[in-house]
């Protein structure tokens, strides 16, 4: 772990990058191109290892872009609803920095990139930090198992309200989907009960297993996880609630973790391309971020190999650059 600075130092000066989105008009213009343009593309493969995510139907394609100042633009299904699966892994990720603190969380849970895939146990054994970090499997459920509750209903009431605070809506869970993974998931048993053996699970490893399940059912739909993005971008303000989720050094940190690790072990091909904090899903959903910009949402069911979507990736990448989010580019690109 690099030598950090105390968890309440400030700054002597604190600046905050930040720029605009180009116009509505261009949003929307721009959305409507890279639906047009990206539409066509069918490769990928929707997950079957969970049995209810099988039964989607793989043209869904949906597009939500919301702004940290509170507006939004949408394209296709962007309403539709679908289950968070790993995307909500960043935002139980804020909600235990906001609880323990930043420097704790990440010595509990580790900040770097596993190079392996999102439910790898060899991560745990290839490496000391055991869990490596809260956007694979391993941290996620370790994440969950640090949700404050005196038991797991109320560290699952946590959860949803802090998702749902992210979103600006109250978010229910899909039990199909639920009931579905629950019967299937001895893989994600043994990673906690793994974790629990070396001391880096923080509550009863069955337990923190099926809230972890229960988090990964969570309904939402593009549209919001551009907002629950959005409000990453904005300090931890819902711009369309105006509530201050998190603080803004929780949204910070969770960024950088999703610059790391967002994409699993293609998180440095992502980062290549897009130039973003983002985070993707196994039901083909997408969330990326635009420091002090905006959230954006994809949803998109067919799969590569590493479990992110085909479409959704390149429709963001398409978006990065019409919209000119590229955290890395300083000239414009004409
Ligand atoms: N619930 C899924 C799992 O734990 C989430 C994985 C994902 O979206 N990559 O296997």
């Amino acid at each position: 772990m690099a030598p950090s600075l105390e968890d309440d130092w400030v700054p002597p000066r604190a600046a905050v990058s930040t720029g605009e989105l180009p116009s509505g008009a261009d949003i929307e213009t721009a959305l409507a191109e890279a639906y047009e343009h990206c539409g066509p593309i069918t490769d990928g493969n929707v997950a079957d290892y969970i049995p209810a995510l099988a039964a989607v139907d793989p043209s869904s394609f949906g597009i939500a872009v919301a702004s940290s100042r509170g507006g939004l633009w949408t394209a296709g299904d962007a309403y539709s609803e679908f289950s968070i699966q790993s995307i909500s892994k960043p935002f139980v990720f804020a909600l235990v920095c906001e609880a323990i603190g930043h420097d704790a969380a990440r010595r509990k849970l580790g900040v770097n990139a596993t190079g392996l895939a999102f439910n790898s146990v060899m991560a745990i054994e290839l490496n000391d930090q055991r869990t490596m970090n809260p956007m694979v499997n391993a941290g996620a459920i370790a994440a969950t198992s640090l949700i404050p509750g005196v038991d797991a209903d109320e560290q699952w009431s946590n959860i949803v309200a802090g998702l749902s605070s992210f979103a600006g809506r109250p978010l229910t869970m899909d039990e199909e989907v639920y009931r579905s993974e629950a019967a299937t998931n001895l893989r994600n048993q043994g990673i906690a009960h793994l974790l629990d053996g070396y001391g880096f699970l923080y509550a009863d490893p069955d337990e923190s297993t099926d809230v972890y399940t229960k988090q990964c059912s969570l309904r939402v739909s593009s549209v919001d996880l551009a907002v629950m993005g959005a409000t990453l971008a904005d300090g931890g303000v819902n711009p369309r609630t105006g509530q201050q989720v998190v603080t803004a050094v929780t949204a910070k940190r969770t960024l950088a973790v999703l610059a790391t690790a967002g994409l699993y072990e293609t998180s440095g091909d992502w980062l290549f391309d897009i130039g973003l904090p983002g985070k993707s899903g196994v039901s083909g959903g997408i969330v990326t971020v635009s420091p002090g910009k905006g959230g954006l949402g994809v949803w998109s069911p067919p799969l590569d190999s590493a479990g992110n979507s085909v479409r959704g990736q390149l429709v963001t990448r398409y978006l990065s650059d019409a919209l000119g989010l590229n955290l890395f580019a300083s000239v414009p690109l004409n």
